[in-house]
């Protein structure tokens, strides 16, 4: 039962008196800003701002009843029948209240309710057609803005934000219940679509006018929960210490032929799929290989998966993408160039810069062969010690990657070779998520990170239908 609900003697609120109302409010609405209009132009100091705050705030009430008089006539058209078995309902009653915050303030509005013999509960088909949850008393619309804001920023900001730039009160407590609420939801939308994915692969044309590459990008990066809260000093007297990073696997992939250069240079890709989870590396595969299938994996002539080195990318590729190329990240490999120029010179920048320039324009312009070779000939003379060791182990490194270092041949073909386009989008997260927040749990963080990838994927319209027609920003 609603906590919300309370029968209401038969007051007699009929259409016609609403929509009087709701003609003669406008009437009136429509003079007092004739009157303001006639004021901001007399008035000296103030701007456009000044009259659009006023239409904004005068205009709300008449949008509140509108909005109710919307609610009330829907919920009383609705059958009484079960929303979720589709039988009559029994024991019927009507004009059962319940209040809620929509877009333009709050709303009550009276609805039918009756017990589902089937499903042993009672029902109020009206809510589900307004699209009202159970136990949460905000309009659609309202559960959007709590989830993209929380998405965004600190609720305790989002809460301010939301409350300056639409007038909707919902304190920031409210707030991140509402969008937990939400992020849950589209956890489950997520698994559903996922589903889908990985069921339509199966039927899938495989003819394709212009063959095209895919690529997948992986990195990961680090979150910190409030895991064990108030166990620390217990934690500690057992000689352990509290786990509280941890990390948050993340991808990206796209099109080759959806990659190209802004007019200064830059590579811009114009759709692309991202993938960011706390579900360990068993959600980023299975989340992953969803998304590439929707970006087009099934019709593509091929795959190339870019990391950092990391071990875990490689699994994952061999596990998930068997027949895609490997490449390792360019600078990350130049970092290990530098680590044997340092091992060689020490910290001696002008002797260091002088020997890495001709490698590394090697390393991208010819080969990875010739690379290693000249590193191997640098081990062979050198005496021993630490420095051969450092330098043993940076020859290891290469060695290990050096089907993956096919750089000239990558740009060759106009590929990426480094896995920029993933390490921005993970600086763009972390920016969101390494604040303080209310959000730092394992399900919490993955609630919150399922509506941010929504978002990017331009995939929101999923969650909230009423924005079907909506133009995600670009990323
Ligand atoms: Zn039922």
């Amino acid at each position: 039962m609603n906590a919300t609900c309370s029968s209401r003697q038969g007051t007699g609120r009929t259409e016609a008196v609403v929509a009087e109302s709701l003609v003669v409010r406008a009437a009136r609405l429509a003079e007092a800003l004739e009157q303001e209009v006639r004021t901001f132009v007399m008035a000296g100091d103030q701007t456009l701002g000044d009259i659009e705050l006023e239409i904004e705030q005068q205009s709300r009430e008449l949008l509140r009843t509108a909005a109710e008089k919307a609610a009330q006539t829907k919920a009383d058209r609705t059958p009484p029948v079960c929303p979720v078995c589709q039988k009559p309902l029994s024991q019927v009653s009507t004009d059962h209240r319940r209040s809620f915050e929509c877009k333009f303030g709050t709303i009550t509005i009276g609805r039918g309710r009756g017990y589902c013999k089937r499903c042993r509960k009672w029902r109020f088909p009206a809510d589900t057609v307004l699209g009202l949850e159970d136990s949460a008393g905000y309009s659609p619309r309202v559960q959007e803005m709590a989830a993209l804001l929380a998405s965004k920023m600190p609720v305790g900001e989002a809460s301010a934000v939301l409350e300056h730039l639409t007038g909707v009160q919902l304190p920031p407590a409210t707030l991140d219940r509402e969008a937990r609420r939400q992020g849950k939801r589209a956890q489950q939308v997520r698994r559903q679509a996922d589903e889908q994915a990985c069921q339509a692969k199966a039927v899938q044309s495989e003819l394709v006018l212009e063959p095209y590459q895919m690529i997948i990008q992986l990195d990961a990066w680090n979150i910190r929960e409030r895991d064990q809260w108030g166990q620390t000093g217990q934690l500690r007297r057992k000689g352990q210490e509290p786990q509280r990073w941890h990390w948050v696997y993340t991808g990206t992939c796209f099109r080759l032929d959806q990659r190209g250069k802004t007019a200064g240079g830059r590579p811009l890709i114009s759709q692309r799929g991202f993938v960011a989870t706390r579900e360990g590396m068993d959600g980023l595969r299975e989340q992953l290989y969803a998304e590439a299938l929707r970006r087009g994996l099934g019709q593509a002539a091929g795959v190339l998966v870019i990391g950092d080195g990391a071990l875990w990318i490689w699994r994952l590729a061999d596990d998930r993408f068997k027949e895609a190329r490997q490449r390792l990240d360019f600078y990350h490999a130049v970092q290990h160039l530098a680590a044997v120029g340092r091992a060689l010179y020490g910290e001696d920048p002008a002797k260091l810069q002088s020997w890495l320039r001709p490698l590394v324009q090697q390393l991208k312009n010819q080969s990875a062969v010739q690379v290693v070779e000249k590193l191997e000939d640098i081990l062979a003379h050198l005496p021993g010690g630490a420095t051969a060791q450092a330098v043993q182990k940076e020859v290891d490194y290469f060695h290990e990657h050096q089907d993956r270092m096919d750089y000239r041949a990558g740009r060759r073909r106009g590929e990426p070779i480094g896995s920029g386009a993933v390490e921005s989008t993970c600086r763009q997260n972390q920016c969101r998520f390494k604040r303080p927040g209310q959000f730092w749990s394992r399900a919490g963080d993955e609630a919150l990170l399922c509506l941010e990838t929504f978002w990017r994927n331009g995939r929101w319209h999923l969650l909230f239908p009423h924005h079907r027609r909506f133009d995600p920003s670009k990323n």
